[in-house]
């Protein structure tokens, strides 16, 4: 396959690495995060690289339509402060010092940023989250979600045969099984009555959420629940699913050949004790830019 470009979902992953890694350093999770990226850039050699960061965990349009969204989330986590908050800002930091693409929209998720750009961009993508809303996103050949199995160390290529083994729906039908069956770690009901397996059965057999609503041959059961479920659905669908239109400012997504801030790098470096980290991606990048125009190696699965 062709060098990919990489869309990351910073928010998802730096959350992975905070609680996979030891935390025998005050960066951990930015410690964490850049091993990874570094070894994303050897494994794939991509043509372009952008990363994407929640400037909104919990925009006001999607709790606007319904407003159980994360809202459990809000109550634990948000008041004690959140603990990755720190990391989260420096690791920016970091990331913006070596020359990277750190792209966000105020009111906007790292999932709307990142299918917004996938949109946009041409050729393979691999978006590499730990947020299963991004399997909505899956297209073959040339989407793919990249998704952590443990930490952030080992990658799941997740495409529409992936999606179709682990949930038993069509490839691309990860969207709309989001919004019949719901997400309750994200305040998410879905239909009710209407669980992982009936949703599944139904998308199995019918191939998409409008086709199942338009189908003359439901089981009365199901049926009423579909019907008793349509605000819901109505509801859901300004909610769940990832925006592709978001407003984002135009910004090259090549892969930086030198530092953008090279005193603020080096501040960063020492403060935060990470020289082995980002002495590891600055390697990763020579190397790609020392393979100049040769094939890229294949991505690693
Ligand atoms: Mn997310
Ligand atoms: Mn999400």
């Amino acid at each position: 396959m062709a060098a990919p470009t990489l869309l990351i979902d910073y928010s998802s992953l730096l959350h992975r690495a905070f609680h996979s890694m030891p935390e025998t350093l005050a960066m951990h999770a930015v410690y964490g995060f850049l091993n990874m990226l570094a070894r994303l850039l050897l494994d794939h050699r991509p043509r372009a690289l952008a990363i994407a960061v929640d400037d909104d965990w919990r925009p006001a349009f999607r709790v606007a339509a319904l407003p159980s969204y994360k809202a459990h989330r809000d109550a634990t986590e948000d008041a004690v402060e959140d603990p990755v908050a720190p990391q989260e800002a420096a690791g920016r930091a970091v990331l913006r010092g070596l020359g990277f693409a750190v792209i966000g929209a105020a009111g906007f998720e790292a999932d709307d940023v990142i299918a917004t750009l996938a949109e946009h961009c041409r050729g393979a993508v691999a978006i590499v989250s730990g947020d299963r809303d991004l399997f909505a996103l899956v297209r073959d050949p040339d989407r793919f979600v990249l998704y952590p199995r443990t930490g952030v160390s080992k990658l799941a290529v997740v495409d529409e045969a992936e999606v179709a083994r682990r949930y038993g729906i069509p490839g691309r039908a990860y969207g709309d099984f989001a919004l019949l069956r719901g997400d309750p770690s994200d305040g998410l009901p879905g239909v009710r009555g209407i669980g992982a397996k009936t949703a599944a059965r139904l998308l199995a057999r019918y191939g998409s959420l409008a086709a199942i609503l338009a189908a003359g041959d439901l089981s009365p059961a199901v049926a009423r629940k579909l019907d008793a479920g349509r605000e819901y659905l109505a509801v859901a669908a300004r909610v769940v699913p990832p925006v592709t239109d978001v407003p984002l400012a135009a910004m090259p997504l090549v892969l930086p050949a030198a530092p953008a801030d090279p005193e603020a790098l080096a501040a960063l470096v020492a403060a935060y004790d990470l020289a082995s980290p980002v002495e590891r991606v600055r390697q990763a990048l020579a190397r790609i830019r020392a393979a100049g125009d040769q094939p890229p190696l294949p991505a690693d699965s």
